[in-house]
């Protein structure tokens, strides 16, 4: 089989859902499985839901409503007939969602955050599964939940291998085009899970590891992956090919057009990956695989904005060993902060860090009371692969440097 997904960008709009119609069309759709993200911006609108829910109530009607109106517009756009069953689906769903927040007692924000979030899915493989029906390119729509299995670390859960491996393997039809959700996994308990932001490629990698696909490929609104953020670089150019290796490297960096946790098990399976651009489906894209050089070998530049770089040193001179340095991992997994980069020296420590989950007033109030602290918020990490001084020099112009760290392959630079 084959594993396809579209992101929000492509199914942003009728016209985007009608798109992702005519390229499966033109690539083929049988003995494939489609996973498909929320529509657009929905995860960051469904993310205000579940903010006003817990700290601004007077809002939280208008920000339901504002999400079903434009997916009601999306609807209407894409369906002539208003009886068609697609209307009542989705009523269905947003009433099972404000339902959920009526009863709702739980004051975990995580746990309510997968329970209403997950909706954004949902929602838009409903319109997609219903919309490809009605135009005569017959699909089943199935519930990614009932599939991939995770613990309750919610919003960040971890996919349970051998369970996911079981339930996928008998689910999928391999004679028809098969919907399904990224980003959404269920618990033990049956509670809906997600995996992180951005996390419907990983979903792609995770059924395509449980089915041993042929290949999966990711359609996005750019010709492939390009070896800078073109909304910060200019003159990006397209990486044809690519190692396993190194697409790892590139979105453990921050590459934000692939998940990170996507390449590992398809790595693992040997299953070939391509990005390609669903406007231009004809093109190749790029391709990721197993022996691969970088081609064309140029400097790859990864900048992650917004993040806080702490600086430690001892309150009394003494050194910064083993035991201490453990001591502050214990407190960054605790507030759970996403390390970026690590430097040390005999009397401070600095740590790059990005602040996922708004703990950083606590994990300070923590490192305070055992060390002298440095704190710079809103800084700006770059990376760049197989670096060269202009390279270099043209990420440190105009820019103060407050960190730097290089190794044969990779600089790092924090800047403010
Ligand atoms: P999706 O809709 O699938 O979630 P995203 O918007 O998350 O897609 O990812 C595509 C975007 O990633 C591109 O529009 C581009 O702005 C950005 N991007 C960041 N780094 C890169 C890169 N190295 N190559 C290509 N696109 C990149
Ligand atoms: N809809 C989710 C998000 O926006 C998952 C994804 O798009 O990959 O983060
Ligand atoms: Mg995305």
């Amino acid at each position: 089989m084959k594993v396809f997904k579209f992101g929000g960008a492509s199914v942003k709009d009728a016209e985007g859902v009608k798109n992702l119609a005519s390229v499966l069309k033109e690539i083929g759709h049988s003995t494939t499985v489609v996973v498909v993200s929320a529509m657009g911006k929905t995860t960051n609108a469904l993310e205000v839901v579940v903010k006003n829910y817990f700290e601004n109530k007077t809002e939280l009607q208008s920000s339901i409503q504002e999400v079903k109106k434009y997916h009601n517009e999306i609807l209407l756009d894409l369906f002539d007939n208003e009886n068609h069953q697609v209307f009542k689906k989705v009523i269905t769903l947003f009433d099972e969602l404000s339902a959920l927040l009526k009863v709702n007692k739980s004051p975990d924000y995580s746990f309510v955050y997968d329970q209403i979030v997950g909706y954004g899915e949902l929602v838009s493989t409903t319109i997609i599964s219903e919309y490809l029906n009605s135009i005569g390119l017959r699909n089943i729509w199935i519930d990614v939940r009932n599939l991939v299995k995770t613990d309750n670390y919610y919003r960040r859960a971890n996919v349970n291998w051998t369970e996911t491996q079981n339930l996928t393997s008998s689910k999928f039809n391999k004679s028809v085009l098969n919907i399904t959700q990224g980003f959404l996994g269920s618990d033990d308990n049956n509670f809906t899970t997600t995996l992180g932001r951005e996390g419907s490629d990983y979903t792609a990698a995770i059924i395509a590891y449980c089915l041993n696909a042929e290949s999966v490929t990711i359609w996005k609104d750019v010709p492939g992956v390009l070896n800078a953020d073109p909304r910060y670089f200019e003159n990006a150019q397209i990486l044809h090919k690519i190692s396993y290796r190194e697409a790892i490297e590139l979105a453990f960096y921050g590459a934000s057009v692939i998940h990170p946790k996507t390449l590992q098990p398809l790595q693992r399976k040997e299953i070939p990956l391509f990005v390609k651009s669903f406007l231009k489906p004809e093109k190749p894209g790029t391709q990721i695989g197993k022996n691969i050089t970088l081609e064309p070998m140029v400097p790859c530049f990864i900048v992650k904005k917004n993040q806080v770089l702490i600086s430690l040193s001892s309150l009394d001179f003494s050194f910064i060993v083993e035991e201490n340095i453990s001591e502050i991992f214990s407190l960054l997994h605790q507030f759970k902060m996403k390390v970026d980069v690590i430097q040390n020296s005999a009397i401070s420590f600095s740590v790059c860090i990005d602040n996922i989950y708004n703990n950083l007033d606590k994990l300070l109030q923590h490192l305070k009371a055992k060390f002298k602290v440095t704190c710079h918020e809103n800084v700006s990490l770059y990376t760049i692969r197989h670096y060269n001084q202009t390279a270099i020099n043209q990420i440190e112009a105009d820019k103060t440097v407050l960190l730097k760290q290089l190794t044969q392959e990779t600089i790092q630079i924090v800047t403010k």
